[in-house]
């Protein structure tokens, strides 16, 4: 089922979101859901906060980046109470974009390699070193279980100059390329 997508400003999007057990209730089929609405958009990543659930569970595939990565080695994961213990390694830019935040891409600056321990989808514990592209989609995933936004990392002066257009699409002023939810106060 595909489910539809928070949009820019929803406060949902800035919630810190807590760990869950094994027995949460509905997991697999939320899980299922996230990948279907992920699909639909075209996406390589999704939080769960970005479908309204304040939980510490993101999915990545990376299968659109298979061409210009092929060393990708597994694309398709689901990352549960995730945990990155160390970021290190040069900073590099790459051009992100959002499923909240539809219409602009900008480039974010962050380390190329990280160690981050999560359960699967069957619980079990797992710890990875992990670099470049996937590396870079998980930390993009990982700030949205703590609040944070790729467009929290520009320069004051570029958010200045997104400002309007953020304004636009929080009011919901975009193109519509998939279900979306934004926020009624
Ligand atoms: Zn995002």
């Amino acid at each position: 089922m595909i489910l539809p997508i928070l949009i820019y400003n929803h406060p949902i999007l800035r919630k810190k979101c807590i760990d869950i057990k094994n027995d949460y209730d509905g997991l697999n089929q939320l899980i299922k859901n996230m990948f279907d609405t992920m699909y639909n958009a075209n996406g390589v990543g999704l939080a769960a906060p970005q479908v309204g659930f304040s939980i510490n569970l993101f999915i990545i595939d990376l299968s659109p980046f298979l061409n210009d990565y092929p060393d990708l080695k597994t694309t398709k994961k689901v990352f549960i109470n995730p945990e990155i213990k160390i970021e290190k390694g040069e900073e590099w830019q790459f051009n992100e974009g959002c499923l909240s935040i539809p219409e602009i891409r900008e480039d974010v600056t962050r380390k190329s390699e990280i160690k981050i321990t999560y359960f699967d989808q069957n619980f079990n514990m797992i710890e990875e070193s992990i670099d470049g592209i996937e590396a870079r989609v998980i930390q993009h995933e990982y700030n949205h279980l703590r609040g944070v936004l790729f467009i929290d990392f520009l320069s004051g002066a570029r958010k200045n100059v997104l400002n309007r257009k953020l304004k636009s699409i929080m009011n919901g002023k975009f193109e519509k390329n998939y279900p979306y939810q934004l926020f009624q106060k």
